[in-house]
């Protein structure tokens, strides 16, 4: 291990420039970037009303004039975004990012019509244009903006449907979330937010966990049968709006929006639920690891895992680019960039914003990431992740800015797959079996809360939304008693479920907000993972095809997408290849916890 300073620690010195993005112009260069966005704007407003008369040539040079006004705007917000990001107390950053959405809200606003009268258009001449090669760079995006044609309404239904939303819909969603946000939950006299008491369920000490338990449980049953009728007028709602927009039933609208096959989430969904015996093994193991006999629903979370070592940002950086290197040295070269031309804001700092994130910016520039680096063994993963999503946008540059970005159940494709490529290297390096447990107790948690509680979560809203079509309103117990199921379902015997816990569903924001997206985060985690174990198992034939998709970006749908790479989306054994890879994990625990003398041998 190389000895490191301080600021090697802190990586105290790794701060990206975000100059490249307004050509060194500073913040002058954001007007610069914005007047010439209002010039190109204001020349396709010239053909406001002709969409429909456009050959394939003229539409053509539209898209790219609408392309290059994308990477003007994107340029200066993303200079915007950047700037406040890495410092959010600063008020001339704040006040730059109001300048930026403000007027690019007013220039966005002057080409509108294009996605209307496209939309418009009838079906046989939409086809015969897009098969004009063209348009081959805006084809995919340009079909993706017609998916909802089939389920919309006449012009005056959706602006009925639109504006009565706001005292429907919305206003529902709202109250529920004004209604949440005022929970206060009573630990030892103390009143602390909800998010603040579920954080106690992490405590090593069970009476600390148990204790949040029962206060969250108090603190959620007040108003319980007021969220109840909240969540009954808002699967009504869903149920009303499916019906008249012709959709086949309640996950329908969302596999659309996500551009997924209904025929991929069902096989991804009866994959997880034949393999609900990985999260019981775990928790079997975990509550040895606790010394008790089960565990009960708010032990699940408990740390048990407090080892914790000390990375270097160069030692990180090494191992990363290793990783990487390891299955292409093209990556590693892209990688180098990243690192080698200021891409990465590594340090904390006052007023940063927490967390870490890939911007992808736009094709024509580069991706930047921002971290929160503090040299912890999580950090270097968190490295690894963003890194993959970094080389996704690079790679699919040339795709240009109708395809560089994927939808949104592709997006951890590249970041997964990196962190797993870390995860193996750093577990090898790891020679002491506390460390490794720690290590491996973390992403089998990990996976456990992406893969297998959000596909619960899923089975829970399928039922509710399926009874309330098929039966009626559910009252506050019908509610309690299918979270209860389909919890079970997931836990078996392994987990006691408390009474308390069958009110838990209860300030849930996305089964309000966004019904049906839970899925996605299992979906991306879950194809990810199993993209990988296709590596597993082919070897280095796999690796050109793996760019290659890497390359494609979002210009085909996901099915498309994922037949590059040789794998069939819509088959569940695709995704038992991601299952088997957490499977393999919760071997190495069980191995790791006797050797570490977590559990007896
Ligand atoms: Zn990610």
């Amino acid at each position: 291990m190389a000895t490191t300073t301080d600021a090697d620690l802190t990586a105290a010195d790794v701060a990206w420039d975000v100059d490249p993005l307004v050509d060194g112009r500073g913040e002058t260069g954001v007007d610069t970037l914005l007047d010439e966005a209002d010039a190109v704007a204001a020349s396709v407003a010239e053909r406001r009303g002709s969409v429909a008369g456009l050959d394939a040539g003229q539409l053509a040079a539209l898209m790219h004039e609408l392309a290059s006004l994308a990477d003007l705007v994107g340029r200066a917000a993303s200079y915007a975004q950047l700037r406040f990001a890495v410092d959010t107390t600063d008020p001339a950053h704040g006040a730059l990012l109001q300048h930026v959405e403000e007027r690019a809200t007013a220039i966005n606003t002057k080409t509108l019509f294009f996605d209307l009268e496209w939309a418009a258009m009838p079906d046989e001449r939409a086809e015969e244009l897009l098969g004009d090669e063209r348009l081959a760079f805006c084809r995919h995006y340009l079909t993706a903006a017609r998916r909802y044609r089939p389920h919309l309404l006449s012009e005056p239904e959706e602006l009925v449907l639109t504006e009565k939303a706001v005292t429907g819909r919305n206003a529902w969603t709202r109250l529920f979330s004004e209604l949440t946000s005022t929970i206060e939950v009573d630990l030892d006299g103390d009143h602390v937010s909800l998010e603040e008491a579920l954080s106690r369920l992490g405590s090593p000490e069970r009476d600390v966990r148990r204790a949040a338990a029962e206060a969250v449980t108090t603190a959620l049953e007040p108003g319980l049968r007021t969220r109840a009728f909240v969540f009954n007028t808002l699967l009504a709602d869903k149920a009303v709006d499916d019906r008249l927009r012709r959709y086949p039933d309640w996950i329908a609208s969302m596999n659309l929006a996500n551009e997924a096959s209904d025929e991929s989430v069902r096989a991804l969904v009866a994959a997880v639920q034949a393999r609900y015996d990985i999260p019981q093994r775990w928790y079997a193991l975990k509550a040895r690891v606790l010394g008790l006999d089960r565990l009960a629903d708010y032990d699940r979370i408990a740390s048990v895992a407090d080892e914790d070592s000390t990375f270097g940002w160069r030692e990180a950086r090494e191992l990363v680019l290793d990783a990487y290197g390891s299955f292409s040295p093209e990556l590693k070269s892209a990688a180098h960039r990243f690192f080698d031309e200021a891409w990465i804001d590594a340090p904390v700092r006052p007023g940063k914003r927490p967390g870490a994130f890939c911007a992808y910016t736009v094709p024509s520039r580069h991706p930047y990431l921002l971290l929160n680096w503090t040299g912890r063994r999580r950090d270097v993963l968190t490295l690894a992740h963003e890194l993959g999503h970094g080389l996704h946008a690079y790679l699919a540059r040339d795709q240009g800015i109708f395809h560089q970005t994927t939808p949104l159940t592709l997006a951890e494709t590249a970041s997964v797959f990196g962190e797993t490529v870390t995860f193996g290297r750093l577990l090898d390096a790891t020679s002491d079996p506390a460390a490794r447990f720690a290590l491996l107790a973390e992403s089998i948690e990990g996976q456990i809360a992406t893969v297998f509680r959000q596909t619960a979560m899923n089975r829970f809203e399928d039922r509710v939304h399926t009874e309330r079509r098929d039966v009626g309103e559910l009252s506050v117990d019908r509610f309690g008693e299918l979270w209860h199921k389909t919890q079970e379902e997931m836990l078996g015997d392994t987990v006691e479920i408390t009474d308390g816990y069958r009110t838990w569903w209860s300030y849930i924001p996305h089964f309000i907000g966004t019904p049906g997206y839970v899925y996605a985060y299992a979906y991306g985690q879950l194809l990810a993972l199993s993209v990988y174990r296709a590596y597993e198992e082919r070897g280095a034939d796999f690796v050109p095809q793996y760019l290659e998709l890497l390359r494609s970006g979002g210009s085909r749908t996901p099915d498309e997408l994922g037949r590059i790479v040789g794998v069939d989306l819509a088959d569940p054994r695709f995704w038992d290849g991601g299952l088997a890879i957490v499977e393999q994990q919760l071997e190495a625990a069980e191995r790791a916890a006797v050797e570490a003398g977590r559990v007896p041998a």
